[in-house]
C-alpha cells in the first residue's frame, strides 16, 4: 500500500493510455443507457453506473475514493458541506425516538445541529465534556443510544480526542464511532487506526486549503458489524421498501453497507450533493495537503511558542504545547503535530481581544480557518453568539478567546504581525 503523501498526489485515479492526467470534470446531470432495462439494474443496484449527478457523479466518486485510501476506508462519499456530512453520518444510522452521545466541545455548527434541528427531528443527545470521567461516559448511553460522536481536535476549543477510550465505550454498547476529523486530517491522524468506526469531514478546511470550495465527506472504516446489533439498526439490516426491498448490510456487507444506504436513502432524498466542479477543487487541495499540514503546524507551534513569551498575552491553548491538558493525548493521536490553529487570549478580555483584532495587518478576520492564508476570529462575538453561557463554557470557548489560524506564510511574519497588533492594543 502506498504511504499517505503519495495517496494525497496520485490516489483515487489511474488514467488509461491517452486519457486526461488530471481528473476529469464530468459536468453532466445525467447519463445515457440504450435500454431500458440497463439502467433498471442500475435503480436495484444489481450494477454500479451513473444514472443522476444527485446521487452520483464520477467526477466526485473519483475524489471520494483518494479521501477513502487516505483515511484507510472501504467506501466514502462526498457532500456539498461538513454540515450535510455530519447530519448524514448521524441521521444513516439514527432516527426520530432514538439517541446519542456527543463530546461537548464539538463544532457550533455541528453542536446546533444535533441540540436544536436534530432534536425537533425527535432525536436526543447527551453532551459529555471531552476528558469526562469513565463513569460520566457510560452514564451518557441509554437504551435507545445508537451512535457516538466526537471531533479529533475540536474546532475552535482545540480539546483532543481521546478516541481509543471513546471507540471502546461505544463499542461496549453495540453502537460505532463517528468523528469529525476535519481539524487533523489524514496527515495528522487516522482515526480509524484507533478504532473509530466512521470519519466525517468539512473539505472547507484544511483539505481544500484555499478557501475556494465549500465540502463535505464521509467515510466508513468497514469495520463495524451491522448484523451482529441487527436489532438496533433496522435501517440497515431490514429490507428497505423505499429501495426495492434491499437490506444493505446483506447485500454490501460491513464495508459497503453504511455508504450505500446514505446516497441511495439520504443523497436520494435530501440532495446534498457537491458539484463536479467543487470536487475537482477539492482534490487540487488534495494533491498538496501533506505538504501544507506540515507548514501549518510548524508556523502554529513558533506562533505559540511567541504567544507563551509575550506578558501581554494571558492565556495560550495549543495542543502541542507542553503543559497543555491534552499534550499526552495529541503525542499519541498526532505525533506529527495538531493543527495550525491555535487559541489565546489578551489581557484586558472581551475589548482588548477586539482591539488586537482590529490591529492585525497580515491576519485576515474571517468566519474561516484552516485557509493557506492566516486568518483570525472572536468565537463570542461571531461563530458562537447563539451558546448561551453555560453552553460556551462547555464547549471551552471563553469571552476572551481569540483563535488564530496559522497558514503558510512565513512564520516570522506571522509573529511580526502579531506582535505590532499586541503592541497597539
Ligand atoms: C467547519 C466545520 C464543520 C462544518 O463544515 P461546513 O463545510 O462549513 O459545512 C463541521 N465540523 C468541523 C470540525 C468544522 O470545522
Amino acid at each position: 500500500m502506498s504511504k499517505i503523501e503519495t495517496i494525497c498526489v496520485q490516489g483515487g485515479y489511474t488514467p488509461g493510455n491517452g486519457e486526461p492526467r488530471q481528473i476529469p470534470i464530468v459536468q453532466s446531470t445525467t447519463f445515457k443507457y440504450a435500454t431500458g432495462g440497463e439502467m433498471a439494474k442500475l435503480f436495484d443496484l444489481e450494477a454500479s453506473g451513473y444514472f443522476y449527478s444527485r446521487l452520483q457523479n464520477p467526477t466526485c466518486d473519483t475524489v471520494a475514493a483518494k479521501i477513502c485510501e487516505m483515511e484507510g476506508g472501504t467506501a466514502a462519499m462526498l457532500t456539498s458541506s461538513g454540515q450535510a456530512a455530519n447530519f448524514f453520518a448521524v441521521f444513516n444510522v439514527a432516527t426520530c425516538g432514538d439517541h446519542v452521545v456527543a463530546e461537548s466541545s464539538i463544532y457550533g455548527g455541528t453542536f446546533n445541529l444535533f441540540a436544536v434541528t436534530m432534536k425537533k427531528m425527535g432525536i436526543d443527545f447527551t453532551f459529555v465534556a471531552p476528558d469526562c470521567s469513565d463513569d460520566e461516559l457510560e452514564a451518557a448511553f441509554k437504551p435507545n443510544t445508537k451512535a457516538v460522536f466526537g471531533e479529533t481536535i475540536a474546532n475552535p476549543a482545540l480539546r483532543v480526542l481521546d478516541i481509543e477510550r471513546f471507540a471502546d465505550a461505544a463499542h461496549a454498547h453495540g453502537v460505532p464511532l463517528i468523528v469529525d476529523n476535519t481539524f487533523a486530517t489524514p496527515i495528522n491522524c487516522r482515526p480509524f487506526e484507533f478504532g473509530a468506526d466512521i470519519v466525517t469531514h468539512s473539505t472547507t478546511k484544511y483539505m481544500d486549503g484555499h478557501g475556494s470550495a465549500v465540502g463535505g465527506a464521509i467515510v466508513d472504516s468497514g469495520h463495524f458489524d451491522w448484523m451482529a446489533h441487527r436489532d438496533k439498526f433496522p435501517g440497515l439490516t431490514t429490507p428497505d421498501d423505499s429501495y426495492h426491498g434491499i437490506t444493505y448490510a446483506e447485500k454490501f456487507g460491513k464495508e459497503g453497507a453504511f455508504i450505500t444506504k446514505a446516497t441511495a436513502q439520504l443523497m436520494r432524498d435530501f440532495g446534498s450533493t457537491p458539484s463536479p466542479q467543487s470536487a475537482y477543487l477539492l482534490n487540487l487541495g488534495l494533491e498538496s495537503l501533506h505538504v501544507r499540514m506540515a507548514r501549518h503546524c510548524e508556523n502554529a507551534r513558533a506562533v505559540a511558542e511567541y504567544l507563551k513569551t509575550d506578558d501581554r498575552v494571558s492565556w495560550v491553548f495549543y495542543p502541542d504545547l507542553e503543559g497543555n491538558p491534552d499534550y499526552e493525548l495529541a503525542k499519541k493521536y498526532l505525533p506529527k503535530g495538531s493543527c495550525g490553529v491555535i487559541s489565546f487570549g489578551v489581557k484586558g478580555g472581551r475589548a482588548a481581544a477586539e482591539k488586537f483584532m482590529s490591529n492585525l495587518r497580515l491576519c485576515a478576520i474571517e468566519t474561516h480557518v484552516a485557509d493557506a492564508r492566516t486568518c483570525c476570529l472572536h468565537p463570542a462575538s461571531t461563530t458562537h453568539r447563539q451558546m448561551s453561557d453555560s453552553e460556551l463554557e462547555a464547549a471551552g470557548v471563553s469571552p476572551d478567546l481569540i483563535r488564530l489560524s496559522c497558514g503558510i506564510e512565513s512564520a516570522e511574519d506571522l509573529i511580526d504581525d502579531v506582535k505590532q497588533a499586541l503592541e497597539r492594543i
